[in-house]
């Protein structure tokens, strides 16, 4: 094992190591490979923590807590806002390390650091969020109080997709609420965590507050465990997710876990047809459809409305640029490994074998200058049938499937009978039916000529149905709800001289 400020080695050689008790910690077991997505070329090593290295870090977590809880909100506050300029300063930095490792095009990368910063920004917040509810004279000489109390150590698990974004739902707002905190971030890009990290030492965070591990199973199976975690928050797919949550919960652990999506966007006959087919555009090859939010089903009411859609969006393809990620000018980059690649690629074989149209075929696609990427063009199905392979599982690729329906009862119905249920979004320009559609569908999060609608930081995100196993939703008010346990105070200073004796029936 060996210690050091940086991660180890150069070049390919560089093993992407732990932030444990505020120092980077090399532990070379098992290095996998972490990929250039854009040119198939290894780029570092990640380190696979042990069960000892992750104990060591939850030592550490655990060993920072009592006075991280102690230290007055207004104090951790100012950390945070220390912590928001540094971030602000590196944001050129993290941002070409997300598309190095994760692949997505540049600005893309820009724009999740950004929503990510938005959590630290609301996390600054402390003094207002945790100064509890008081009621004075609640009975007689009698104050009441309500306090949110710290849980203690917390851990985060995070997928690939937002290396930054996602783990910052999390430990900013633990952190604030005087929690300390270990995160096992995605192994396939794990080197923007770190740095996230040591940003956060370097604002001032005492060493310990905000650990990092990376790992596998392992490494989840440790935390999952080890009593000294009070609290789990997941994003992933929904098959671990729904694992985390089983385990979590049954060794007395309180556990949020956001799991996979499958998003539809309903087409009104009524719609503006071309906002919708540039919003459908963004929302479904943007980040190669890496994306929980993503659009992957055009519901379409009516045959005028499917041929409108399916026509634009086979034009507006023609003009997509797909590319490296760091190619300015080019829309959409490569997915995040080979592995990923031949999985999306055999859904859009099995939709051509379910009897889908395949308009546009983004298959065997080569990148000039980049021929070993793991890229896969833009793919669009119609006349999906909502029983079809395709329509029913998250591919997590450029893929679009279309589904034509006669009205908008049909559409929702479809939505609602999913088994995933994170965000959906209607294209109308009747307010009756963008009124009856938010208020009746069966989903987490609804737009209406709203293509991504991520909540911003003061409301919280999640899913309902399998997208999510838990009560509380990501980052805004939920996650004070979620980091805290709620402690209310009932006390009496009864006035000198004053005794009323025993009494026998229930306060009131
Ligand atoms: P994943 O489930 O493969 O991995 C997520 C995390 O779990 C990683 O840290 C990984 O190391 C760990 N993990 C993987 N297999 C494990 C196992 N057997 N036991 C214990 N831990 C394990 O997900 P991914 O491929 O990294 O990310 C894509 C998925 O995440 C998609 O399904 C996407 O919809 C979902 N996602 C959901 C949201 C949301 O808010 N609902 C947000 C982002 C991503």
């Amino acid at each position: 094992m060996m210690t050091s400020q940086s991660a180890a080695g150069a070049g390919s050689d560089r093993i992407v190591g732990h932030f444990i008790g505020g120092e980077v910690i090399t532990d070379d077991r098992r290095p996998l490979p972490v990929f250039n997505p854009a040119t198939g070329e290894t780029r570092c090593y990640v380190a696979m923590a042990s069960s000892a290295t992750v104990e060591n870090a939850i030592s550490s977590a655990r060993q920072a807590f009592p006075a991280w809880r102690n230290t007055p909100p207004s104090r951790r506050a100012r950390i945070l806002f220390r912590y928001k300029t540094l971030l602000e300063e590196h944001a050129d930095e993290i941002a070409a390390l997300i598309t190095g490792e994760h692949g997505k095009v540049l600005p893309d990368s820009m724009g999740e650091f950004l929503r990510g910063v938005e959590i630290v920004d609301y996390a600054c917040g402390a003094p207002e969020f945790l100064k509890g509810e008081f009621s004075k004279n609640a009975g007689p000489d009698i104050d009441c109080w309500s306090e949110f109390q710290p849980l203690g150590v917390v851990a985060g698990i995070t997928p690939f997709n937002f290396p930054a974004m996602v783990p910052m739902w999390m430990y900013p707002m633990a952190i604030a609420c005087g929690n300390t905190f270990v995160l096992k971030p995605s192994e396939k890009d794990p080197s923007v965590p770190l740095l996230l990290a040591r940003l956060f030492t370097e604002a001032g965070l005492p060493d310990g507050v905000f650990n990092v591990v990376n790992g596998d199973r392992e490494a989840v199976d440790t935390l999952l465990a080890d009593p000294r975690i009070e609290a789990i928050s997941f994003v992933g797919s929904t098959a671990i997710a729904e694992h985390i949550y089983r385990t979590g919960t049954k060794n007395g652990k309180r556990v949020q876990a956001l799991g996979g999506a499958k998003n539809h966007a309903v087409v009104m006959p009524d719609a503006d047809i071309d906002h919708a087919v540039d919003a459908l555009m963004g929302a479904a090859y943007g980040s190669c459809g890496e994306r929980c939010m993503a659009i992957s089903v055009a519901v379409c009411v009516g045959e005028e409305t499917a041929d409108a859609v399916v026509g634009k969006l086979a034009g507006s393809l023609k003009n997509l640029k797909v590319g490296a990620g760091t190619d300015a000018g080019n829309d959409m980059g490569p997915l995040v490994t080979g592995a990923h690649l031949k999985r999306v690629s055999a859904y859009v074989d099995l939709g051509v074998e379910e009897g889908a149209e395949l308009v546009v075929d983004g298959r065997g696609l080569s990148v000039a200058g980049h021929e070993d990427g793991f890229f896969l063009g833009a793919c669009l199905f119609d006349r999906v049938e909502p029983s079809m392979q395709i329509c029913r599982e998250e591919i997590f690729g450029p893929v679009l499937c279309v589904v034509r329906v006669d009205s908008l009862e049909q559409a929702m119905a479809i939505i609602d009978a999913h088994e995933y249920g994170n965000g959906a979004c209607i294209f109308t320009r009747d307010g009756e039916a963008a009124r009856f559609f938010t208020d009746n569908i069966r989903i987490g999060m609804v737009g209406v000529n709203v293509p991504l609608p991520v909540p911003v930081a003061s409301h919280s995100f999640g899913g309902w149905k399998r997208s999510l196993f838990g009560d509380l939703y990501a980052y805004g008010p939920d996650s004070v709800r979620f980091y805290t346990h709620r402690k209310t105070i009932t006390q009496r200073w009864p006035s000198d001289g004053v005794r009323e004796g025993a009494r026998f029936s229930f306060p009131s």
